[in-house]
């Protein structure tokens, strides 16, 4: 196994500065396979993973409402819930006429599923600043597993105040008990070791020679392979293969992703709001989403104060960091300003593969091509997919399979 970076883990790392850990934002393990969980079982010993109940909110029009926003409209101003419940109702009637038009965008479906209020006070402002100009582009495809899709008694419900709790995929999560999700990669980084694997780390793939089934490494490394395994994001992948046919090379230009910025922030004293993570639709606000490590797990920093990530709308210029910090204490994620102990920029250059109408002839055609060169690409970058670390994993048992068939 080669490996770039001089650690493992990719995505699923982990810093450390002055007793605070971050991980690259948010990485709370979601599993739900028996085969992840008996991996998980036999790499950590008991007591190294805890479990921890998600504690998630939406922070907007100046209130902090439970997750996820279509289910809990209760604390809204009130022509905003009625707006929004109005407008699903409607919104679930048109869905059962027979003529009703299959979404072509993201904001097609999120009107038609959801209403013009709910998709223009949350699912639009909110992917707007996630997508950023990719957002016009977007087709529904990737969602339909991440969305919470409650029904009419909930939507009600939600908001006249019974609290809607349970829905989506991810309501209670695990965690490392010591602190940093590296722990995962590093667990499964020494279970490959024990079982004879060898792992190079800091060793770039430069080319790959594909007639000669070679793969070279900045360092001046070459070595030989049956079948090669992949978990290089796809341009990457496609960039560094020797005699890519024209049309391929064009399918590869046509694959599009976002890049993230996000600040790391240690705090002085403990976090005011209760949340684990928020997501934060309002245009104005600088950021989409914040999360509070050391409310999950106070061993994400020091006693008695906090360590938070901010995933930023804007990842050109440099963070206004005033007017960020300001944002944070308006909504609860800060004390105050100055509480900020140091607050570190950081940028994912591939961070969410942006699923437009160029996406899957683009994303075939490549596969189709690497299958036939004896090259499996896979893991989210890899696969060109949105997907959760228990996905890659996953992915990762069915390339072993494969390796050994
Ligand atoms: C912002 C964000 C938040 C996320 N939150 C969660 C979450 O809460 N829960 C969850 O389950 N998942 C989450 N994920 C998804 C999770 O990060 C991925 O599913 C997983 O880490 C992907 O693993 P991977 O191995 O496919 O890719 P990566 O983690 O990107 O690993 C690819 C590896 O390839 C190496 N590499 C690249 N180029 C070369 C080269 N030329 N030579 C050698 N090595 C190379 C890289 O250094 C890296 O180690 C999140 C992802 C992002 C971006």
């Amino acid at each position: 196994m080669f490996e770039r970076a001089p650690e493992v883990g990719g995505k699923a790392r982990s810093r450390r500065r002055d007793g605070y850990t971050f991980d690259v934002t948010g990485h709370w393990l979601h599993l739900r396979d028996d085969r992840v969980r008996a991996l998980a079982d036999e790499v950590f010993a008991a007591g190294d993973l805890v479990e921890i109940e998600r504690k998630t909110g939406i922070y907007t029009h100046g209130v902090m409402l439970p997750y996820p926003f279509q289910a809990n409209l209760h604390g809204l101003p009130l022509p905003v819930v009625q707006e929004c419940l109005a407008t699903f109702i409607e919104a679930q009637v048109a869905a059962s006429s027979p003529s009703a038009a299959t979404p072509r965008t993201f904001e097609d479906f999120a009107v038609a599923r959801f209403g013009r209020g709910i998709a223009e006070h949350f699912f639009i402002p909110y992917n707007r600043k996630l997508w950023g100009e990719a957002y016009d582009d977007l087709t529904p495809d990737w969602i339909s597993r991440f969305v919470p899709m409650p029904d009419v008694r909930q939507v009600v419900g939600g908001a006249i105040g019974l609290r809607q709790e349970g829905l989506g995929y991810n309501v209670r999560y695990l965690y490392p008990t010591a602190g940093g999700i590296d722990a995962l990669p590093r667990a499964l980084d020494r279970a490959a070791r024990a079982a004879s694997a060898t792992v190079r780390l800091s060793t770039d793939v430069t080319r790959i020679d594909p007639i000669a089934r070679r793969v070279h490494t900045a360092e001046g490394g070459v070595r030989s392979y049956d079948r090669l395994v992949s978990t290089l994001p796809l341009p990457e992948l496609v960039k560094r293969i020797d005699g890519i046919p024209d049309a391929l090379a064009e399918a590869a230009g046509k694959l599009r992703w976002v890049r993230w910025r996000y600040l790391d922030v240690g705090t002085r004293s403990q976090v005011p709001m209760d949340e684990h993570w928020v997501y934060v639709p309002d245009p104005q606000t600088p950021f989409f989403r914040v999360g509070c490590y050391s409310n999950a797990l106070q061993a994400m920093a020091p006693p008695g104060c906090g360590s938070l990530y901010v995933e930023l709308a804007d990842r050109d210029e440099p963070p206004d960091l005033p007017a960020i910090f300001a944002a944070l204490a308006q909504m609860g994620a800060l004390a105050s300003p100055d509480d900020v102990a140091f607050a570190d920029v950081h940028d994912i250059e591939y961070a969410y593969v942006v699923f437009d109408h160029a996406y899957a002839g683009a994303r075939d055609a490549l596969f189709d091509h690497l299958e036939g060169l004896g090259i499996r690409s896979c893991g989210r970058y890899g696969a060109w997919i949105y997907n959760s670390m228990e996905d890659s994993i996953l992915a990762g048992m069915e390339a072993a399979q494969w390796l050994n068939a």
